[in-house]
């Protein structure tokens, strides 16, 4: 969800080699190509609440039953894999969890580990104070 960053201007998928780095970094195969990746990442932003993407998405994962073993969504790249997280988060009741910073300039996906599921900013440090520091540079402007 975070291979697009706002504030930086830049995206992971506007870079094929990159894409390829990105998923090695993490053990993974990035399989369909960078349309699926930013059609699945669109949807998962929207999901959680990200204003600015719209779509939906579907990729095939399927379930593996070993013997002996617990059934798994066992997926054949990063995109499934990502999918597959997701749903396990929303079958664990944690979904509500994943939010988007509100900072317009930020919408970074973050997880939420606060004890009330209350945390609002990815970063208090900085989406948070800035936003603190707005807000009473408006009130300190209108007392004047
Ligand atoms: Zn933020």
């Amino acid at each position: 969800m975070n291979t697009v960053d706002h504030d930086a201007d830049t995206d992971v998928l506007d870079d094929p080699a990159a894409w390829v780095a990105w998923a090695a970094a993490r053990g993974l195969v990035p399989g369909e190509g960078e349309a699926t990746a930013r059609s699945v990442r669109s949807a998962l932003r929207v999901a959680v609440g990200d204003p600015e993407a719209a779509t939906t998405a579907s990729v095939p994962v399927t379930v593996e039953l070993p013997a002996g073993g617990r059934p798994r969504l066992v997926a054949p790249d990063v995109v499934g894999a990502v999918l597959a997280a997701a749903t396990r988060l929303a079958v664990l009741g944690q979904w509500e969890r994943v939010k988007i910073c509100p900072a317009d300039d930020c919408r970074w996906a973050f997880y939420d580990r606060s004890r009330n599921h209350s945390r609002t900013w990815c970063s208090m440090q900085v989406c948070g104070n800035r936003e603190k520091a707005r807000a009473w540079r408006e009130r300190t402007r209108s007392d004047d």
